[in-house]
């Protein structure tokens, strides 16, 4: 029997998250961080807090690199403002730090400390740390610092505060750690998949199977709005690169094909661009499972719904089946283009679509592993690299790419027999993390290397 080293604790909707573009781990993970310690202001004296003058933050690694593009400046003042990643309202998001001299008000207790672009400090000095992307927030008044929190954000939104001790999570009912452990969890109990991942959800977030589905419906319906919203939206998107969008050109394009075989493609592209496009301008998207890799999954489950007409039903169980393939990958490796470069991103969102078509379409555990496996596996390697330091260029159209790979994969497994297979997911996601590890930091979300170095945007 394989040994259940650290059972994946990891919820759905921790995976699957609705915020604002461009990035997980530059946007969405600050934010989260900048809310975290508004909300800790409560916690100190009254008279500390009226002694304060100053909020500062410290930005460190890739989120120093490309914190520009990826507008963390702006995600950390909204997150000390008190908004949230999945209710704030991404054009007032876009609209703050416009004005060199905008100044916000912090407020806690009743008192209001002033904060502005002046108060971020994109640092280049090294910080010893073993994550990425660190931010350090203090409260200082005059040269003291009298309060002070330090975050990590560890790649799909997800964040880690110092010193905070590891919650008691409520254990799951099915404990696995990787894919062998979830086959032989599976064999041994004769639970399907879908049945796996949904009453582990409900041990680990004490929500009932209702509740669950809702929740799925609302991420579904997230995508679906992201992708819609892409293929009817023409122009250039923000910053200095001047990209025109092309989703909605390959729409109608894909219109125009009457039964030409290349019909499919150019839709299944069109709906990868699109909700990428949106990402890009800064938009509502799902992080499946970052952001900038967010236009893979719901990309499949658009064309599965109104090419396939596939129901409700199976779309949720095939976003579960997506969800358990992903927690593997940031259970094993990582998900963080800062931390593994992009096959940590576009690779896991290929390999999780891949997984969850051979599902949908009927196919088993073994096809679903090899589907999941055969997606990854050729994303090994991929750097991350974006031009500008925006998630713009390769993002954009690897998207579309590795939609149409995930799409490719399934095929070629479901012809397969997975007894035959020589290849294992979880060997790949090892594969994938000793290569992340190998990777020069200039490919890892720090535009120093590859593409970054060769093109010049402005
Ligand atoms: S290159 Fe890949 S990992 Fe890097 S920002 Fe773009 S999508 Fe994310």
């Amino acid at each position: 029997m394989s040994k259940v080293l650290e059972p994946i604790v990891t919820s759905i909707f921790d995976l699957f998250k609705i915020g604002p573009g461009p990035s997980s781990s530059h946007t969405i993970g600050p934010m989260a961080a900048a809310y975290n310690f508004q909300k800790s202001l409560q916690s100190i004296s009254d008279k500390k807090l009226q002694r304060a003058n100053a909020i500062e933050v410290h930005l460190f690694g890739s989120l120093s690199a490309t914190g520009r593009g990826h507008g963390t400046d702006r995600a950390v003042t909204a997150g000390l403002l008190g908004w949230e990643p999945e209710t704030c309202d991404s054009k007032a998001l876009s609209g703050l730090l416009s004005g060199d001299k905008d100044v916000y008000a912090v407020r806690a207790k009743g008192v209001s400390i002033s904060f502005s672009r002046k108060n971020i400090y994109f640092e280049k000095s090294k910080l010893k740390s073993s994550f990425a992307n660190t931010l350090i927030i203090k409260l200082v008044s005059g040269r003291k610092v009298i309060f002070e929190k330090e975050y990590y954000s560890i790649g799909g939104g997800f964040i880690k505060c110092k010193g905070q001790s590891k919650d008691k999570s409520p254990e799951p009912v099915y404990a696995y750690s990787n894919m062998a452990g979830l086959k032989e969890t599976l064999s041994k109990s004769g639970i399907s998949i879908k049945d796996l991942a949904l009453a582990n959800e409900k041990a680990i977030t004490l929500k009932d199977e209702n509740d669950i589905d809702k929740k799925l419906d609302k991420i579904i319906l997230a995508m679906e709005a992201s992708v819609k919203s892409g293929i009817h939206t023409e122009g250039v998107l923000p910053g200095p690169i001047g990209l025109s969008r092309k989703a909605s050109l390959l729409y109608k394009r894909a219109h125009s094909f009457g039964d030409a075989p290349d019909r499919f493609l150019t839709y299944l592209n069109a709906y990868a661009l699109a909700a990428s496009e949106e990402n890009a301008a800064g938009s509502r998207v799902v992080t499946a499972p970052t952001s900038g890799s967010c236009g893979v999954i719901p990309a499949i489950l658009y064309l599965l719904k109104y090419h396939f007409h596939i129901s409700g039903d199976l779309l949720r169980e095939g976003l579960l089946v997506a969800a358990v393939i992903g927690f593997i990958a940031k259970h094993n490796a990582s998900i963080s283009g800062a931390e593994v470069g992009c096959q940590g991103e576009i690779g896991v969102a290929s390999s999780m679509a891949a997984g969850m078509l051979a599902y949908i379409n009927g196919y088993n555990i073994g096809i679903i592993e090899n589907a999941a496996e055969i997606a990854l596996e050729h994303h090994l390697g991929l750097t991350c690299d974006p031009v500008g330091g925006y998630v713009q260029i390769p993002c954009i159209e690897r998207n579309a790419v590795a939609a149409v790979e995930a799409y490719n994969a399934y095929l070629l497994a479901s012809a397969g027999d997975p007894s035959k297979q020589k290849l294992k997911f979880d060997q790949v996601v090892s594969a994938m993390r000793d290569t992340g590890r190998h990777m020069s930091v200039n490919y890892k979300e720090t535009s120093k290397g590859g593409l970054a170095k060769c093109v010049t945007c402005c």
